[in-house]
């Protein structure tokens, strides 16, 4: 068995402790002679499973009380639905455009109400954070939405927008538990887990119990109502109940790591390493404004789609996977997840090191 360097933008590299662990227990699950997938979602060795799952989460983000920890399926994608059926009171919601992914989710809220994009960075093809200290955030808006890392692009908010009091929506789907962030500042909070913390499939919403109601939209379906969700526990129906297993797992690696300080300071240090050898290169360069860039979407070219496509090639040849970059956008792309290691980062730079000095 070898494996290589998985740099794909999702689903991603796990912790290889994880997939041990996980492989060790296929058959028989502590004892219990069956595997996860083959248990009752009903049953108390599941619901252990579930409920060390959240209470490890909680303590990780350090999620306070008067928030919910909804295990979901769907993905990313069905939230964007969820959202504006579960919090539009007024039929209006802010968007702040910075890539695909809060595109995707305005234009699915815009078949519910009246979506206003109050900042975008499509001018400068999303390589950027817009300023959103002084937004024009509509007085009746229900919420003012962001995606915080923008997974194709490669930005991160450098910090959150001046939403002048509405409440606050974040897809989280490739930062979740990359660093630590103060639930408290979002009415909700959620992450497909498949960029960093588990198997495709799986969304984790976390939302802060004021706003689990009976009052959605009319005709919202019973699945898509977070408080069906929540009243039952994540159990109204069957759930991702292999998903729920890994992430546990990983949620389980990320505390024994040292928890978020500790998993920010790592990926910190594996993103500098990246970003300052393309600073210095003469052949590559990332595509993002330094103050915008994300620890863990890193995009860059050489300038030259056809040195891309050879270096793409070349790199996947010596075992460093899926470096190309999203099909909207071209060039590389190498995202670093938590379970990316540090030496996976020096090894990439090193051939890139190499491959500069070659051309
Ligand atoms: C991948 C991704 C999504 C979509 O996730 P699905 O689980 O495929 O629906 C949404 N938002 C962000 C930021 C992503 O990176």
């Amino acid at each position: 068995m070898s494996r290589v360097y998985n740099f794909s933008a999702g689903p991603a590299v796990l912790p290889e402790a994880v997939l041990r662990e996980a492989a060790d227990e296929m058959l028989d699950y502590r004892g219990c002679g069956m595997s996860v997938m083959e248990m009752s979602h009903r049953s108390k060795d599941f619901e252990d499973i579930l409920h060390d799952a959240e209470s490890v989460l909680r303590e990780l983000m350090s999620i306070p009380d008067n928030y919910k920890v909804l295990f979901l399926q769907g993905g990313a994608s069905q939230q964007f639905a969820a959202v504006p059926m579960n919090l539009m009171r007024n039929r209006v919601a802010d968007y702040i455009i910075t890539g695909q992914w809060a595109k995707k989710a305005a234009s699915e809220a815009e078949l519910f109400g009246k979506v206003n994009r109050i900042a975008s960075s499509a001018d400068k093809t999303f390589s950027y954070i817009p300023d959103c200290e002084d937004l024009p955030v509509s007085e009746d808006a229900d919420y003012v939405y962001i995606c915080q890392n923008n997974t194709i692009y490669g930005t991160r908010y450098p910090k959150l927008p001046n939403t002048k009091g509405k409440l606050l929506v974040a897809d989280v789907s490739s930062m979740f538990l990359s660093e630590p962030i103060d639930v408290e500042k979002y009415g909700v909070i959620y992450a497909g887990v498949q960029k960093n913390a588990g198997p495709a499939g799986l969304v984790v919403s976390i939302i802060r119990e004021d706003l689990i109601t009976d009052e959605v939209l009319p005709g919202t379906p019973t699945m898509l109502k977070w408080k069906t969700q929540a009243d039952a526990d994540s159990l109204y129906n069957t759930p991702n109940c292999y998903a729920i297993y890994i992430c546990g797992k990983v949620f389980h690696w990320v505390k024994d790591m040292g928890g978020l300080s500790a998993m920010k300071e790592r990926n910190e240090k594996k993103a500098r390493l990246l970003y300052d050898f393309l600073d210095g290169s003469e052949l590559f360069r990332g595509t993002v404004e330094k103050e915008s860039r994300s620890l863990m979407n890193v995009p860059f070219v050489t300038g030259n789609e056809d040195l891309d496509k050879e270096f793409i090639a070349e790199a996947a040849k010596a075992g460093f996977k899926n470096l190309k970059g999203h099909r909207t956008v071209g060039g590389m792309r190498a995202s670093i997840y938590n379970a990316m290691p540090y030496e996976g980062v020096e090894a990439l730079v090193g051939f890139m090191k190499d491959f500069e000095a070659r051309h």
